[in-house]
């Protein structure tokens, strides 16, 4: 892929009618989280992702495309011969600041770019500002108060999972514990627990904190919790499950569209069950959903909708749900905000058996309802019913 890889003809197309730094200002002037760059045949599709969800603002000349190609590989040095780029870039102009974080992904027409834009800036919000029911906060804080063991953060990428992990180490860091937390990048500052910020030097090993230095450095400074920024890997799965058996509670974010889907999701990074059981104390399920405009949502018909989707249970919805038009106040787009979902599963006796003889996320989250869950989608589908949220999320989060 290295060879089709664009480059700039001349140096007056590097950036010349759309640089990097208006691009980074006007996406974070929108409040948006992520920018999308999507190769086309004769140029590319520029998108931003933010709480309004995913949208087009503009496409761009081959020309544009491949200054702008070029201006973001600069930045972060991107060595032109491997197929995928991943790399990270600070950047600070007209006050404005955050760390970017760049994707490069080889397509049919060219290289996809993602930039995720992380404000460096960001606070962690207290558990109660969460959206959590009041029971939900409250189990989650017991379990977080309990002492060791370990809690998953399971969420989908872009789904709050970040924010729910800051938001409880922030309540460990309020108690007399030691808390350590290992991440990359470092999207939220903690204040009053020590985050290590997980970094690769190009050729200089002994320069580089990779997980495995920086947790072993971090045991050394007796942490009573501990925070893993993502479990990516067998290495950082084989960490989180090492922490926990030796005492400091561990918490750790891991991508998965649910509580029990968490478990198969571990279990693919190399956990071996019977330790996950053995130190797993509860997963945190996570999901976002939009939130149907309040101007100009109107009352739809169901009966079109079951006949087009035959696979979805439309009973419970008595025919009827609200949907969103598209107005001024949403930019015409129906829908405005988002809502979090929270599912708590705690590891009881019965559901840790499941874990270790190998059982399936089905079974192990329908243990879980047994025990008390409320599932997330049971949650969106309540929230369906009473017109806050467009049948079309539930159905993707079934
Ligand atoms: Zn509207």
């Amino acid at each position: 892929m290295a060879t089709d890889r664009p480059r700039p003809t001349t140096a007056d197309q590097l950036g010349s009618r759309l640089p990097l730094t208006r691009l980074l200002l006007d996406a974070l002037g929108r409040g948006a989280a992520a920018i999308h760059i999507d190769p086309l045949p004769e140029g590319a599709s520029l998108k931003i992702r933010s709480d309004l969800g995913l949208k087009q603002v503009g496409l761009l000349t081959r020309d544009e495309y491949v200054a702008l190609w070029q201006n973001i590989a600069d930045r972060f040095g991107a060595e032109g011969a491997e197929p995928f780029l991943e790399g990270s870039f600070n950047f600070r102009a007209s006050g404005q600041s955050c760390q970017v974080r760049v994707s490069i992904v080889p397509t049919a027409c060219g290289e996809a770019i993602t930039l995720k834009l992380n404000s460096r800036e960001t606070k962690a919000l207290p558990l109660c500002r969460l959206g959590m029911t009041e029971a939900t906060e409250q189990q989650f804080k017991r379990v977080l108060s309990g002492g060791r063991g370990l809690i998953l953060v399971a969420a989908a990428p872009g789904q709050g999972g970040t924010t729910t992990l800051s938001s409880a180490l922030t309540f460990l860091v309020d108690g007399p514990r030691n808390v350590i937390s290992i991440e990359d990048p470092i999207e939220v500052s903690l204040a009053g627990a020590q985050q290590v910020q997980v970094k690769m030097v190009r050729d200089v090993p002994d320069r580089s904190v990779t997980f495995a230095r920086a947790l072993r450095a971090a045991a050394l400074q007796d942490p009573d919790v501990l925070g893993l920024g993502l479990l990516r890997d067998a290495e950082t799965m084989s960490a989180a499950l090492s922490a926990a058996l030796s005492g400091a509670l561990t918490v750790a974010r891991i991508h998965a569209s649910g509580a029990a889907l968490a478990v198969s999701r571990a279990v693919h990074l190399g956990a071996q069950r019977q330790l996950l059981a053995d130190s797993l104390k509860l997963v945190v399920g996570q999901a976002l959903t939009r939130k149907n405009c309040e101007h100009c949502a109107v009352e739809e018909d169901l009966r079109p909708i079951a006949k087009a989707l035959p696979w979805t249970d439309v009973e419970p919805f008595k025919g009827r749900t609200r949907l969103g038009q598209g107005c001024e106040r949403c930019q015409g787009r129906g829908h405005a905000g988002m809502i979090p979902f929270f599912e708590l599963m705690p590891v009881t006796a019965s559901s840790s058996r499941l874990v270790a003889q190998g059982a399936s996320a089905s079974e192990i989250q329908d243990q879980a309802i047994r025990d008390g869950m409320v599932s997330m989608v049971s949650a969106i589908r309540q929230r369906v019913l009473t017109g806050e949220v467009p049948l079309a999320e539930y159905v993707r989060h079934l």
